[in-house]
């Protein structure tokens, strides 16, 4: 029933040994299924037999189980606290071998931070942390910031600063920040990040943590004027909303108890709606109090923007009108964003459009319908700004200068893989990450590791695994995929370009075993087949959304804003024109959200190729969020989604440990001293020059835990081609 983790019982007594023990328990009922932390010793490696394992580990108040490379780490949907105590992370770091305590993120944590500093050069390592919706990670990756801001910063500077000064702790404050501008309750997560966020946390020479540097990834911004039924939009509004003070509330306008139609859902009480923590967090990263209440203001102004709405005009030729109870909600969101009142009305409702050689200028008062458009785009571009600006300015806090840093540990959360009834263009993003994020696992574990195994004449019997390269060319090949069509449509600007992209999807691409149509489909989509599942987009707006684009009114009217905030995300100097801007000029070249995201997303597995990579696995036991609830079939679809069964017969089968052979003689290098007549000579298995100069300073004190070290590591050793 056992087999033994990582090699072949033969080669090693004393995991022939531990086989033997662990046999000897299980026949007598000592060893239960949920005991087994890791899922390589369940016999056979099936997803029934893995399921079952996890399902009583998770019945048992175990939520972290090994599988080999990855760590599956399961949602308890309650607090634990004694499993994220401080103690338990200093536990940790101390153990001489983690990987001998109960699994943990904690070790993951501690492996990761003991490679940087193991090996003779650091290396920069990444946690990819990868789930649904609500499986964690946003959880996890916290988690990791905290065991970090524990054991990697010293206690020496403890006495010299305050705990709000310090760099860890400025760090930490990133979080409930960016969460609060950038996390919203949705159908599968109350406290869901609407955004990816790869954060790299820089150690210095001697491994503490020195500072921190945070990209993030496609805000979906879409969700300040428009959230879906039962969802809410970004917290930070309702933190304002139930958090301000009484004087507050009178200068923003903000009125116990107002409707705002930006605001469903109100009445849920969420913990994510303490409007104090995210105020002394910004504090913490150098936000003064004037500057916050600057930001709040505005996005007060941003809901009375959203309560503005329009009468249609009957003679096409005069604009539309506010409709009158909305009067008020005009001249409110006007004063609070600095505007005139008049020009942001004109300026919503009448279009300029710049034609003829001498580029005249032309007027059009726009239909309703588009007055509501450019009412949500003025919105979303602001917030869009504000949330980037933030993370300027949390950088600049946590940031340490280049030079003192030498590696970093990358923490990586995105959004996980989303498929819904009707999907869109934000879901195509987020999907083609999933992909690109699941290709660079397969690449680096399974496919790597194994291609190598064959290299060095290793006896293996290659382990299939799915590839999703076919997925990732209908989605980004070239010279045809998905998203060159949709941003060929873009540039070619035609009036029927959904019709016209479906009919070409159907045709140039007909040919990946990845796509898919559903013949029912009332409107234009198609399916693609990610490795996690099949998903349908529509068609139509798919092309609008990918120019995403910003009339140059709008951002010419937040130039004439009064508000110093504004001001300074708007700024007037041409010379800091942003790419929004020029695409929003009729000959400017197009740069489209698709080709921004891929180029940010190829940027972001460069670094992560960069580095040797960790990964956990994120897994949801239930949708509801219920405690003690373990539903097989949706565990189950995530388990099939990533490929977990494969990776743990890889791992099962693979060697656990390989080191190069450079840094395997850097290391061993004073054992020459224990085979002086090996080290050269005519009869010596090494190369007169293969290895370094013998160190005369060797003491016989340092080779006892030398020695122990080796004989821990050789057993697992692979071979090595690369030098005799
Ligand atoms: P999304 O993709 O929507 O951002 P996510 O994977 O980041 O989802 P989290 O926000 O990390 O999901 O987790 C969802 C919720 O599950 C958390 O708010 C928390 O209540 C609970 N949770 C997750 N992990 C743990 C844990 N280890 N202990 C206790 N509660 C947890
Ligand atoms: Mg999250």
């Amino acid at each position: 029933l056992f087999q033994v983790n990582g090699h072949n019982p033969g080669s090693d007594g004393q995991a022939r040994e531990s086989l033997r023990e662990d046999l000897q328990k299980f026949l007598g009922g000592e060893v239960l299924l949920h005991q087994l932390d890791d899922l390589t010793k369940v016999n056979p490696v099936t997803l029934e037999t893995v399921l079952r394992c996890l399902q009583a580990r998770y019945m048992a108040d175990t939520f972290y189980t090994n599988a080999g490379c990855t760590l599956v780490a399961l949602n308890p949907f309650k607090p634990v606290l004694h499993l994220y105590s401080p103690e338990l992370m200093r536990e940790y770091h101390a153990a001489p071998q983690p990987q001998k305590l109960k699994p943990h993120v904690f070790t993951v944590g501690e492996q990761t931070y003991r490679n940087v500093k193991s090996l003779i050069e650091p290396v920069n390592q990444s946690i990819v942390v990868s789930g649904e919706s609500g499986a964690g990670k946003t959880w996890t990756s916290r988690c990791l910031m905290k065991f970090y801001a524990v054991v990697a910063t010293s206690p020496a500077s403890w006495e010299s600063h305050k705990i709000a000064e310090r760099i860890e702790q400025r760090i930490l404050n990133s979080n409930p920040v960016m969460e609060a501008f950038g996390n919203a309750c949705t159908l599968r997560n109350n406290n869901s990040s609407r955004f990816g966020k790869f954060i790299q946390l820089q150690l210095n020479r001697t491994q503490q943590m020195v500072g921190a540097a945070v990209q993030t990834y496609l805000l979906e911004k879409t969700r300040v004027v428009c959230q879906a039924f039962s969802e809410r939009n970004f917290h930070i509004f309702y933190q304002i909303c139930k958090g301000a003070s009484e004087d507050e509330r009178l200068q923003w306008h903000l009125p116990e108890g107002a409707a705002f139609s930006w605001l469903p859902n109100p009445e849920k009480s969420l913990e994510e709606d303490c409007f104090e923590v995210t105020r002394e967090a910004m504090l913490h990263l150098g936000i003064d109090t004037p500057t916050q209440n600057n930001i709040f203001k505005v996005l007060a102004g941003l809901l009375h923007l959203g309560n503005i709405q329009f009468a249609p005009s009957e003679d096409e030729a005069q604009p539309c009108q506010p409709m009158d109870d909305a009067k008020c909600s005009v001249r409110m969101a006007a004063s609070l964003l600095g505007l005139q009142e008049d020009v942001l009305l004109k300026t919503v409702l009448i279009r300029t459009i710049r034609a003829g050689r001498q580029q005249q200028v032309f007027r059009k008062p726009c239909p309703r319908a588009e007055c509501d458009t450019r009412r949500d785009c003025l919105a979303k571009l602001i917030y869009a700004r504000l949330f980037d600006w933030l993370v300027s300015v949390i950088n600049s806090s946590i940031c340490a200068d280049t030079n003192s840093w030498t590696a970093f540990i990358g923490l990586l959360d995105v959004y996980g893989f989303e498929s819904f009834p009707d999907n869109s263009l934000e879901q195509l993003c987020i999907n083609y990450a999933n992909e690109k994020l699941q290709q660079h696992f397969v690449a680096h574990y399974l496919r790597a590791q194994q291609e190598e195994y064959a290299a060095e004449d290793l006896e293996w019997s290659f382990i299939s695994y799915q590839d999703n390269q076919p997925c990732l060319d209908l989605i980004e090949g070239s010279p045809i995929s998905i998203c060159s069509l949709i941003n060929e449509e873009c540039r070619l600007n035609r009036p029927s370009s959904a019709a016209q992209l479906q009919t070409r999807i159907e045709t140039a691409l007909a040919g990946s075993p990845c796509l898919g149509h559903n013949k029912l489909s009332r409107e234009p989509s198609f399916i693609v087949v990610h490795y996690a599942g099949p998903v349908r987009y529509l068609t139509g707006g798919l092309v609008e959304k990918n120019k995403d684009p910003i009339p140059p009114e709008l951002t010419g009217l937040l130039q004439q804003s009064q508000d110093p905030l504004l001001l300074g995300l708007f700024p007037t100097n041409p010379k800091e024109k942003t790419q929004e801007e020029l695409s929003g000029q009729s000959r400017a070249p197009v740069l489209t959200v698709v080709s921004k995201f891929k180029a940010s997303l190829e940027q972001l597995l460069h670094v992560l190729h960069s580095t040797t990579p960790h990964y956990i696995r994120c897994i949801k036991p239930n949708s509801q969020g219920q405690v003690q609830t373990f539903v097989q079939e949706e565990v189950l679809s995530q388990l099939e989604a990533c490929g977990l069964v494969e990776t743990i017969h890889i791992s099962a089968a693979g060697f656990p440990i390989r080191v190069s052979h450079q840094n395997f003689v850097e290391r061993y290098k004073l054992l020459r001293r224990l085979r002086p007549h090996t080290s050269s000579g005519p009869h010596s298995p090494y190369p007169a020059k293969g290895l370094p100069e013998w160190c005369p300073h060797a003491k016989e004190a340092t080779l006892e835990p030398l020695l122990q070290d080796i004989l821990h590591t050789l057993p697992f050793l692979t071979q090595t081609k690369a030098t005799p």
